[in-house]
């Protein structure tokens, strides 16, 4: 059997198994590229089809396979434009084959022991006149931990940088002290979920025992412990622990402490007895700078006008800085279209489009599901299977995306869920757009989906 026999066979058992506008829109214009040592090699025409066939059907993929050939003990996806071109060497004039999603940054791993991503470093944290203050106060916890600020309370609005610095603090600290100092980062939202389980399950010595054994706590988006009176009675005498031992903490929030409503009073003057910076919104110079540094790291190279265009029109947050320039990339990389101003101001033009008012809530949440192939009942479920909570926090965040619904809205409309596992969610999910095209797309579709509803 010749490659391209094997594949029309296998693709027979698939289309058998999968929904037929699910095979015509993923896997019709597929092929197996190559089959070596078991492993084949499957093209897929895009990087949207390579994931989703990835995500989704890679087992029912793999297990027609081997029912065919039972040597095939793995299956990898490529994004091709034409098969017969990606088989051919490359030339050297030829454009280095990328992954768009690679485009922007590589994946690091986050280290399991201090929950640190090693892509926030300070080497690759550009300095301006709204982080500088920061910035200064970082360099000096990173000389003297927990001697010098303590806490060190950062705080700004979404996108600026927060978590990059003190995550940038963590890992400088880290490979300065070795294995020396205990580091560990933490969003707010899992401190309060360790302490709402150690309570329910009678382990809460257990927890407190963890983190009064850390040498720098780093807590980031502190404010949305606010309100939680066990979780910030726990917090506080943490704090506390640490602090009388000169352990150095690490805090970011949305706002100064002053205007975190419902705070502890013994927390707040805690938090104000150390050193308070603000990350401003970045100006024009910084989005300029952050641009530049973001292209040389990747080596890729676009024009002073194309810079200045995003930079102008971009100006809210960072994180939707970079989401601009990965789109514009992506665009260039898809579509091989050169980069004019205007079509960059189309591109950043259609990532800002505007609520839609004629939809409600249940039919966002309907759409959603159907388009993930899930049952209504799954997605409000308390389900924790991944396919479910892919789909559930892409719900919450079209929700608040589209409607400018409430959080605590958004979480009882899913479950009856905390408005805090609402704001995570919508956090999260606006990361991954901003930060990988594939999945970006995948959200544009389900936003078209509801529109024609
Ligand atoms: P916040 O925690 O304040 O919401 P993040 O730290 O997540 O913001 O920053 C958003 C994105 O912008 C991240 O990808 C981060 O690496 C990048 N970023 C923020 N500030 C800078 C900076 N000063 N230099 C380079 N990249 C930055
Ligand atoms: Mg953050």
């Amino acid at each position: 059997m010749t490659l391209e026999e094997l594949w029309q066979a296998a693709l027979g058992d698939i289309e058998i198994e999968i929904s037929k506008p699910n095979f015509i829109t993923w896997l019709k214009n597929s092929s197996l590229l190559d089959k070596n040592d078991g492993v084949a090699l499957i093209g897929l025409p895009s990087i949207f089809a390579k994931e989703w066939v990835e995500n989704k059907y890679q087992k029912i993929v793999l297990r027609s396979l081997r029912n065919l050939d039972e040597t095939t003990k793995r299956v990898d996806f490529t994004v091709m434009n034409n098969a017969k071109k990606m088989l051919l060497p490359k030339t050297k004039k030829e454009m280095p084959v990328m992954d768009p999603d690679q485009l922007a940054f590589t994946e690091f791993r986050v280290d399991p022991e201090t929950n640190l991503n090693p892509k926030y470093t300070l080497q690759s944290f550009v300095v301006g006149a709204s982080n500088e203050l920061a910035y200064a106060a970082a360099g000096a916890v990173i000389e003297e931990v927990g001697r010098k600020y303590n806490p060190l309370f950062l705080y700004g609005g979404v996108g600026v940088g927060k978590t990059h610095l003190i995550q940038a603090i963590g890992n400088e600290i880290k490979n300065k002290y070795q294995n020396k100092v205990k580091v560990k980062y933490v969003p707010s939202e899992r401190f309060i979920n360790e302490v709402v389980q150690g309570i329910r399950t009678k382990r809460m010595e257990v927890v407190k025992e963890h983190y009064r054994n850390i040498d720098v706590l780093i807590i980031d988006d502190i404010q949305f412990i606010s309100g939680k009176t066990s979780t910030e009675i726990e917090f506080f005498h943490t704090f506390n622990t640490l602090h009388e031992n000169n352990k150095q903490i690490i805090i970011s929030s949305d706002r100064p402490p002053k205007f975190i409503p419902t705070l502890e009073d013994r927390l707040r003057s805690r938090f104000e007895g150390g050193m308070i910076a603000d990350v401003a919104p970045p100006d024009y110079e910084l989005r300029v700078a952050v641009l530049k540094n973001k292209l040389a790291e990747s080596k890729i190279q676009i024009g002073e006008d194309i810079i200045a265009c995003i930079a102008t029109k971009v100006q809210k947050n960072l994180r939707e800085l970079e989401g601009v320039l990965n789109r514009v990339l992506f665009h260039r990389q898809s579509k091989g279209q050169d980069l004019s101003v205007k079509l960059v101001e189309q591109i950043i033009n259609e990532t800002n489009q505007e609520p839609m008012v004629n939809v409600n809530p249940n039919q966002v949440i309907k759409c959603v599901a159907e388009y993930f192939d899930i049952a209504l009942n799954d997605i409000v479920s308390h389900s924790r299977k991944k396919e479910f909570v892919e789909a559930r926090q892409v719900a919450m965040y079209l929700l608040r995306e589209l409607l400018g619904l409430s959080y605590p809205f958004i979480g009882e409309k899913l479950g009856k869920r905390d408005h805090t596992t609402a704001i995570y969610a919508c956090e999260k999910v606006e990361q991954e757009v901003n930060k990988n095209p594939g999945f970006s797309q995948r959200v544009m579709l389900i936003k078209e989906l509801i529109n024609k509803n």
